[in-house]
């Protein structure tokens, strides 16, 4: 049974019996103003039939008597009408109603005062008189309005009803909002709180409830925090403060559902200690803990606070890695732990030196469950201690390979540019009226020793995707700006299209470099064009307007290269200050199906409308050069005129250009 109505009860059973003496004391106070009204009503009868009688002679007399009986009938509200009756008949009445007979009520000497008020018709008085020597008797009779005198009581009860009736229904509901405020909802609070924990409840006013909950919120946070500790105790390794298998295991099922439903891929380290067992065995225990410690910390200390660091046995440690774009950045930071570790350490005045191997396994190409990305990792580790220990080991070979071949390339693309091993190359650029070279566009060779003349499109990917691009963008800056200086003392006053990668473009303080070193050389901005690709507008849209926007204000002309390959939408042509767009190679080998033909028309078509110079890349044909004239195109660079050049060559290709 619910509390509130349990209250409930007892107070309705109160009620109830309040109710009950009230109503019976009612019911005897109604008896009592009842028989004080029939005692009045019979003392004035015997007063009026007194009265009548000692002016009686003859039972004829009473007549005489009608006006003293009308006043006293008039006077009575609780009497309809007097009535003077021998035996039956009627001698005298105040109300016409009763003339011939009138036949008395019965009798009432076992009703209550009550009843015979509300019940009987009429009372009566005999009137004795002397006629002479003889008594005769008359009888005078009252008849009663019972509608008057039952009134008078309804109007009684129902005062009584309201005060006594009313009143308790009304307190009765007031308790009951009141138990339920401060009892009974409290109390299911309290439940609430001690089934799921939920909320924790606010100060109670009721006090023996306040301190009941006061003694729950205290127990239950006492058993949280303890609860909490226990968790602790049962996922973390006691050595190393790290986490231990159980969490390990634990995190990982939670890591690998996610990363299947955002397809995202992960490493999983498995790292261990070269030689730790020397170590234990030669300097004790102790100082193999204290190292192992130091350890966790360091690695701790070097990867991301996401990242999971875990202790599964003596000198065993799991690290997972989720923030890397590149292998060569998880490389990167492999390379990081690994050197922290080779650090000297001096433990109780032990000087220490330690390495450690790495095997690597990837989420989702190695394995899909920690079971097999612990066997693959571990299977790596072991390699990496065949292979002479102290370095890292994919468990993929090719991936072990490339990503050699890539740090391998990386060394030497920094190396290269100490050594001066970079060139530009030119290729012109060709006004297709005049047939005459308009420009040259700068593209990157490196001339190794060893590998000959290498392609941009091997390295120029490696050094955006590591940064390199920035310090290498910034030699083929002095370099074209250079040439051009070099070339205009020459009479070759011609623009020098710089190819700029969008990392480098998006480098903090890229334009006002730009400028300075364009003013600090003293070159006509107008002569330096910039080549960028539509990625420049996805990878950070307001960061790129506004640079391009200062760029341009500045003087400096912008291509958008490869135009048609990427995400072109007309809008950035329109938003973005560009001076020419070069139709990708692509496109100009389609020249002479219907549909190539038409793209290359359109873009044309459309750079006219848009004051947009259009530049056709990779032309080879005479046929193309012709197609290009006809529909108007503004530029043309291709083999067909000629390769990508050193220098001398372009120099001499400018001259015969010149002359034709
Ligand atoms: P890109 O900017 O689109 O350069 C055009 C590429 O097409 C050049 O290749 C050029 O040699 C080649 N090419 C020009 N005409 C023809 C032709 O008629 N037929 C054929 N088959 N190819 C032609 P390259 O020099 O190997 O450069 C490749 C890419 O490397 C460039 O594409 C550019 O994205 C990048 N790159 C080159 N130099 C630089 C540089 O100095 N800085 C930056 N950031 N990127 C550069
Ligand atoms: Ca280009
Ligand atoms: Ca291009």
């Amino acid at each position: 049974m619910y509390i509130h109505r349990f209250i409930l009860l007892i107070i309705a059973f109160f009620t109830l019996l309040i109710y009950s003496l009230f109503g019976y004391n009612f019911l005897k106070q109604e008896e009592a103003i009842a028989s004080v009204m029939l005692k009045t009503l019979n003392s004035s009868l015997s007063e009026t039939s007194y009265q009548l009688s000692k002016n009686l002679k003859t039972k004829e007399d009473i007549t005489i008597s009608r006006p003293i009986l009308d006043r006293i009938a008039a006077n009575q509200s609780f009497i309809n009408a007097i009535v003077v009756v021998d035996g039956n008949k009627v001698l005298l009445s105040t109300d016409p109603h009763y003339r011939s007979e009138f036949i008395c009520a019965e009798d009432s000497s076992s009703m209550s005062a009550y009843q015979t008020l509300t019940k009987k018709k009429s009372i009566e008085q005999e009137i004795r008189f002397y006629n002479g020597s003889n008594l005769e008797t008359l009888t005078l009779i009252y008849v009663l309005n019972q509608n008057e005198i039952k009134t008078y009581f309804i109007k009684n009860q129902k005062e009584f009803l309201i005060y006594f009736g009313l009143l308790p229904i009304f307190l009765l509901f007031v308790m009951f909002i009141l138990l339920r405020r401060f009892i009974s909802i409290p109390l299911e609070k309290l439940r609430q709180f001690a089934y799921y924990q939920s909320e924790i409840p606010k100060v109670y006013k009721i006090r023996e409830l306040e301190s009941i909950r006061y003694s729950m919120v205290q127990t239950f946070s006492r058993l949280e925090a303890e609860k909490n500790e226990l968790y602790l105790i049962a996922r973390t390794d006691a050595l190393s403060g790290l986490a231990n298998r159980n969490s390990l295991e634990e995190y990982l099922q939670k890591l690998i559902a996610s990363s299947l439903r955002e397809n995202r891929e992960f490493a999983f380290l498995f790292l261990d200690i070269d030689h730790f067992k020397s170590i234990n065995d030669s300097l004790g225990h102790n100082v193999g803990d204290e190292l192992l410690k130091n350890v966790a910390s360091v690695i701790q200390k070097v990867v991301r606070p996401n990242d999971i660091v875990a202790r599964i046995g003596g000198d065993e440690f799991v690290i997972i890695l989720q923030n890397y774009d590149t292998y060569l950045e998880l490389s990167a930071i492999i390379e990081r732990i690994q050197k922290q570790l080779m650090r000297p350490w001096l433990i109780q005045n032990h000087p220490i030196h330690i390495s450690s191997s790495v095997g690597i396994a990837l989420y989702p190409d190695d394995g899909t469950d920690i079971v097999t990305l612990m066997k693959h990792s571990d299977i790596a580790m072991y390699q990496a201690k065949k292979n002479g220990r102290s370095r890292y080991q994919f468990f993929t070979q090719e991936l072990n390979h490339s990503i050699q071949h890539l740090i391998q390339l990386d060394k030497e693309m920094r190396w290269a540019l100490e050594h001066s091993e970079y060139e530009l190359y030119y290729q012109p650029k060709i006004d297709l009226k005049s047939g005459k070279i308009v420009g040259a566009e700068a593209l990157i060779r490196w001339i190794s020793p060893e590998k000959g003349i290498i392609a941009p499109d091997t390295f120029i990917p490696l050094a955006e995707e590591n940064g390199f691009i920035v310090k290498l963008g910034d030699w083929i800056i002095d370099e074209a700006l250079n040439q051009h200086l070099k070339w205009k003392e020459k009479g070759i006053d011609i623009i020098i299209s710089i190819n700029i990668s969008t990392k480098q473009l998006l480098e903090i303080g890229f334009v006002n470099k730009l400028i300075e070193k364009i003013e600090s050389k003293k070159v006509d901005p107008a002569k330096i064009d910039i080549e960028i690709t539509e990625y420049m507008f996805i990878e950070a849209n307001k960061e790129s307007h506004d640079i391009l926007n200062a760029i341009s204000d500045y003087g400096i002309s912008i291509s958008l290269d490869d135009f048609g390959t990427g995400y072109s939408s007309l809008s950035y042509l329109k938003k973005f200050p560009i001076d020419y767009l070069k139709i990708d190679k692509t496109f100009l080998d389609d020249y002479n199906t219907e549909d190539g033909a038409v793209f290359i028309e359109t873009i044309v078509k459309m750079g006219q409308v848009l004051k947009i110079k259009v530049v056709a890349e990779g032309v080879e044909e005479e046929d193309q050069v012709h197609f290009l004239k006809e529909i108007g195109c503004d530029q043309y660079q291709g083999y067909y005129c000629s390769k990508p050049l050193k220098v001398t060559e372009f120099e001499i290709k400018y001259q015969n250009l010149l002359l034709r």
